[in-house]
């Protein structure tokens, strides 16, 4: 069947029925989704309004005052329960992500995979909430450091990780005892709606067994930019985790300081990768290949910077534009295909409009042009590498298209200096097996990313460490390690047991 024969209006409907969305939430309103595999709308949501927003953020504060005081582990079994609803919906929410977004199925599915991932880790810490016992210098004093649920926390997510960055925050926010609301992308509200029906069922079960939940204890707002900033701007929203653009953090970043409240920034990358002397080729090749092609290059970690030494740039780079060549490019839902559509036209002219900038740069282009699929309103593209003379104009901004710009260079210490040399500082990797070479790149003088590899490429992390990363991506970390620790307040106890109060370096206040 041709891409644009596809009924996607009719297996999304009936994907979100078996989710648990009643169609009243996806027909009827003024925001019109389409799919970008063919162009076919799939839904028309109703928006929530500014004031709408403020209300339900009323709400989640009344359920955060309630959450806080059920014991974490408990709180845990409500996340256990909903990993568990995921697992069931599995198949079916994976489809959808590909459908709203465009992912080949494979990473649709491994986006709802590691929102599974993300909620076993979420029970574990349910139990982990560890604070500290410190040494105090007054006797028969004892000083601890406890971690408390902070409140409503507000969720904005990018269209290109429509579920899973909603679990890397929620999971944690609702273990930690607070509420959430979560505004998605405006081009991806379907699989947000589908979530927060297969968390309201969980939340069903959990009364069912745990006897009382409090209602609001996660809110979803459908709506474009007023909505988020009606979330940055509310008194009783203390943190705000928002996934986006760089444009977006600097509106966002600023209004949310203004009233000290706090925030994870997880801005856009420009992410490198350099190739040494000694790198295993066939294992770059194909660790090149999925970083900078993977999810049509519409990743935060997407690989858009190549650093080849001279040495091995005639053996690798052929290769690669084989590779590009003759990648499989079309309807993400068919297996066998690798990369799936643009997002949208805007996606497809900001990418011409950065391939123009290389040529007049220097840059010589392979790829790049729109793959006719039959589906006019969808935007299919050959990936494009770029062959730089140097790391100028385009090459130092994030384009969200699989765009990779290739450099050859002599010197490590340079290339080093170069990697670091553009504000992003997301995801980084080295290919090499000089010991000294990849030991130097993930040292203080190494890469200066939030994440940074050894021969694997800097795109498709796992849940267990701490994700984000620094400069203009925004400073913020979410997901595994102690990221927790941002969803909680931390307060530093002291208690005297004993029957004198000694004061703290040896004051005298004796009335
Ligand atoms: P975007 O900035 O256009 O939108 C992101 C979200 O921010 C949307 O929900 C949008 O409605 C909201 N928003 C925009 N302006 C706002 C404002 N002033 N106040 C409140 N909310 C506002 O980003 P996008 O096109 O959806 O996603 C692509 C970008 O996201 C890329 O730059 C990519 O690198 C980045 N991204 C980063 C990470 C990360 O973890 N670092 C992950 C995924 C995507």
């Amino acid at each position: 069947m041709t891409i644009s024969a596809l009924d996607l209006a009719a297996e999304t409907k009936r994907l979100l029925t078996e989710l648990g969305v009643s169609a009243d939430r996806y027909i009827g309103g003024t925001l019109r989704v389409t799919s970008p595999v063919n162009g076919n709308e799939i839904g028309v949501l109703k928006e929530h309004s500014a004031l709408e927003a403020k209300d339900a953020i009323e709400a989640a504060h009344q359920a955060f005052l309630e959450w806080r005081a059920v014991p974490a582990p408990k709180r845990g079994e409500l996340v256990r329960l909903l990993g568990e609803e995921l697992r069931a919906a599995k198949a079916a929410l994976g489809r959808l992500v590909s459908i709203e977004v465009g992912k080949i199925t494979s990473e649709g599915l491994g986006e709802v995979q590691e929102m599974i991932d993300i909620c076993d880790f979420a029970v574990g810490l349910s139990r982990q909430l560890y604070g500290l016992t410190i040494a105090t210098e007054r006797s028969e004093h004892r000083m601890m450091e406890s971690w408390h649920p902070l409140g409503v926390v507000g969720i904005i997510s990018a269209f290109n990780f429509p579920v899973a960055v909603w679990s890397w925050n929620a999971a944690l926010a609702l273990v930690c005892g607070n509420s959430t609301v979560w505004k998605p992308s405006e081009k991806t509200p379907l699989t947000a709606l589908a979530v927060q029906a297969l968390f309201e069922k969980a939340l069903k079960r959990f009364v069912a067994e745990s006897g009382a939940a409090p209602a609001n204890l996660s809110t979803l707002l459908i709506g474009g930019r007023d909505v988020g900033e009606a979330l940055v701007d509310h008194p009783k929203v203390p943190l705000v985790s928002a996934t986006g653009s760089t444009a977006m953090g600097r509106v966002v970043g600023p209004r949310l300081s203004q009233r000290f409240a706090r925030s994870i920034l997880e801005l856009g990358g420009n992410n490198a990768a350099v190739i040494c002397p000694t790198a295993d080729l066939d294992l770059t090749l194909r660790g090149v290949a999925f970083s900078a092609m993977g999810t049509a290059g519409q990743r935060c970690t997407t690989l858009r910077r190549l650093f080849v030494h001279e040495s091995v740039y005639d053996k690798l780079v052929p290769r690669l534009k084989t590779a590009y060549g003759s990648v499989s490019i079309g309807n993400p839902l068919e297996t066998g295909t690798l990369v799936g559509p643009l997002i949208d036209k805007q996606a497809f002219t900001n990418m011409q409009s950065a391939l123009e900038q290389a040529r007049a740069a220097g840059g010589k282009v392979t790829g790049g042009e729109r793959v006719e699929n039959g589906a006019g309103d969808a935007f299919y593209v050959r990936p494009a590498l770029v062959e730089m003379p140097a790391q100028t104009g385009p090459v130092e901004h994030e384009t969200f298209a699989p765009i990779l710009y290739v450099m050859k260079y002599t010197d490590f210490d340079q290339v080093l200096e170069l990697h670091n040399a553009v504000p992003q500082g997301l995801s980084s990797s080295i290919f090499t097996n000089d010991m000294r070479e990849a030991e130097t790149f993930v040292s203080a003088r190494g890469s200066d990313c939030g994440i940074a590899n050894v021969n694997l490429g800097p795109s498709g992390a796992e849940i267990g460490g701490a994700f984000g990363g620094e400069k203009e991506t925004g400073g913020g970390r979410e997901s595994g390690s102690d990221a927790w620790k941002a969803y909680m307040r931390r307060a530093t106890n002291t208690v005297n047991y004993g029957k004198t109060l000694p004061l703290a370096q040896g004051v005298r206040f004796d009335v």
